[in-house]
């Protein structure tokens, strides 16, 4: 930069004639406003998350309070005993993550696994994948059970790799959102892989409060969830869980933590202790209070069963319009929908076209030839599939496709009135 400043000037014209000195090397940028890049009527999310939230959610999310302090301490509390009712768990070890769900899995396996330490990851597709990856990266020597695309674990091949590997951490994933596979036996393999003295982690990303998991009675030690799923909050606050087997790992590790901000040593320090951590994302926390409150009052049991009810009236909407499910039935997520296309159709297509013309978000998925409807939290309200079933014929039949829209529709409405309106 050029002095344009004299000696002789008073400070007060040195300081006014910096002001109206030559431009910043970096010029103010021009930039619309949000209100001319949003749309006027925001679309409806349908796709794997995030999801709509409720009123509660999003009004709370908009007040800002002190990190520390008496008000926070309370919300922290009612969060942890709302969470502890969410996971099934009596567990003292719950904790929030200021981050998405992929840093509540990192928060996991970071806590549990280092250099050295026997890690077996069963992959079913792209976020167990995801797993296994951030194990290797902390130094874990990582084992990976491959099934194949919309299949589930072989319980035989399961303790065949756990007696020849003997891990002691094993990752898997509830509900795998990728390809759309419900791991039903999940019971099953952390009974397996509990009696080799393994811990387990579970990614219930998109399946927590969707349907049951009970992590105390199904004995797992790590479950892990992300706001924007089934909860209906917003992104970027997640939730943990240890049991008292993970925390004495975690608790008598000698070797430090790489991760500072996900180490749960120190996260303990805020989320039981009212200390300092790091500025925790307070206005995601006072959403994710809400969201886990409106859980509360509707109950686990219904809330299951409002999931169970809308995902089938879909899945059965999809079906009648002469489109495929991807995954068979044995193992299908009722979380997220995956939908095979005809030929000629790609995804990118259906998920452009949906969007502009009918303003109803879905997802593709990874490469596979999919596209992924949502069930998860308020995705799961009637008015919402009529729209998303009537808006996904609409763009098959624009797009050249073969569909029954009348008959989708019915399908629709009749699976919801045979199961009982509420
Ligand atoms: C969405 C999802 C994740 C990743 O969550 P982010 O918030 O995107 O990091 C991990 N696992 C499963 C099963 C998911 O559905």
């Amino acid at each position: 930069m050029t002095d344009n400043t004299r000696p002789t000037d008073s400070p007060a014209q040195q300081r006014a004639a910096a002001t109206t000195a030559a431009a910043l090397p970096v010029p103010c940028p021009g930039v619309d406003p949000l209100t001319s890049i949003l749309p006027d009527e925001p679309l409806l999310m349908m796709g794997a998350g995030p999801v709509p939230i409720p009123d509660a959610v999003a009004k709370a999310n908009s007040v800002v309070i002190n990190h520390l302090g008496d008000t926070m301490a309370r919300v922290i509390d009612q969060v942890k005993s709302m969470a502890r009712y969410v996971f099934q768990t009596r567990s003292n070890w719950v904790l929030g993550v200021a981050g998405p769900g992929s840093a509540a899995m990192e928060m996991a396996v970071s806590n549990l696994a280092w250099p050295g330490t026997r890690v077996l990851s069963i992959v079913n597709g792209f976020f167990s994948g995801r797993m296994a990856e951030m194990a290797r990266r902390v130094g874990a020597e990582v084992t990976t059970l491959d099934v194949a695309d919309r299949e589930i674990v072989s319980l035989d091949a399961l303790a065949q790799v756990i007696e020849r590997t003997r891990p002691e951490v094993v990752t898997v994933v509830h509900g795998e959102t990728s390809n759309t596979v419900w791991n039903r036996q999940l019971q099953d393999i952390v009974r397996i892989a509990k009696a080799s003295g393994a811990l387990v982690v579970v990614d219930a990303v998109c399946t927590l409060s969707t349907m049951p998991l009970e992590m105390d009675a199904w004995g797992i030690d790590v479950v892990i969830t992300g706001g924007q799923k089934g909860l209906s909050s917003i992104p970027g606050v997640s939730l943990i869980a240890f049991s008292d087997a993970a925390w004495e790992r975690v608790r008598t590790r000698t070797v430090p933590n790489t991760h500072w901000c996900l180490d749960a040593m120190l996260a303990e320090n805020f989320w039981h202790n009212a200390g300092y951590h790091y500025t925790a994302p307070v206005s995601g926390v006072l959403a994710l209070h809400e969201a886990l409150r409106l859980v509360c009052t509707e109950t686990l049991e219904k809330r299951f069963a409002r999931h169970q009810r809308c995902s089938l009236a879909l899945q059965s909407g999809v079906t009648a319009l002469g489109l495929q499910l991807y995954t068979p039935e044995a193992c299908r997520l009722n979380s997220v929908v995956g939908i095979a296309l005809p030929a000629g159709v790609t995804p990118r297509d259906v998920c452009n076209h949906i969007s502009q013309q009918y303003q109803v978000e879905i997802a593709g998925s990874f490469g596979l030839p999919i596209v992924r409807i949502g069930q998860m939290g308020e995705q799961c309200r009637e008015h919402h599939l009529f729209r998303t079933v009537h808006a996904l014929g609409r763009t098959m039949c624009d797009l050249g496709a073969n569909v029954d829209l009348p008959a989708g529709v019915a399908a629709l409405e009749e699976s919801l009135s045979a199961a009982g309106r509420r």
